[in-house]
């Protein structure tokens, strides 16, 4: 990997022109780089990521391209990755949280006015 990278929404782009998918100026991001050569490590090939597969970094910091931080995903796992991190503001009492539903996992939140409201305002205010 050259020491050369150019950094663009917080992430990191590598200088890699015979790379396949580099764009016109030669550059690839670079953890597609690092999930790409751990994954030929792991299959004693060359295997390159199809465009359509994305990597999510699990700690939201963009240049941290340690494997263990970058996942493998979907553009509809991607999404579902990054919609609980919505930040949303209960406009009644100003929690952050609201009541979680145990078997998915998803937060909560009401619709009133156009604002959200947590789960609890929700009820026990019978809005
Ligand atoms: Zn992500
Ligand atoms: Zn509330």
């Amino acid at each position: 990997m050259t020491t050369e990278e150019i950094r663009t929404y917080g992430y990191i782009k590598v200088h890699k022109p015979d790379h396949p998918f580099a764009d016109k100026q030669g550059y690839i991001f670079e953890h597609r780089i690092v999930m790409e050569e751990y994954l030929s490590k792991i299959y004693k090939k060359r295997i390159l990521l199809s465009p359509a597969l994305q990597i999510h970094h699990k700690n939201r910091k963009r240049n941290d391209n340690r494997i263990s931080n970058l996942e493998l995903v979907t553009p509809q796992q991607h999404a579902q990755r990054h919609r609980k991190y919505i930040i949303r503001v209960c406009y009644i009492c100003n929690s952050y949280k609201s009541y979680i539903h145990k078997k998915t996992g998803n937060e909560l939140w009401r619709i009133h006015n156009n604002k959200h409201v947590c789960y609890k305002c929700f009820i026990t205010l019978k809005l």
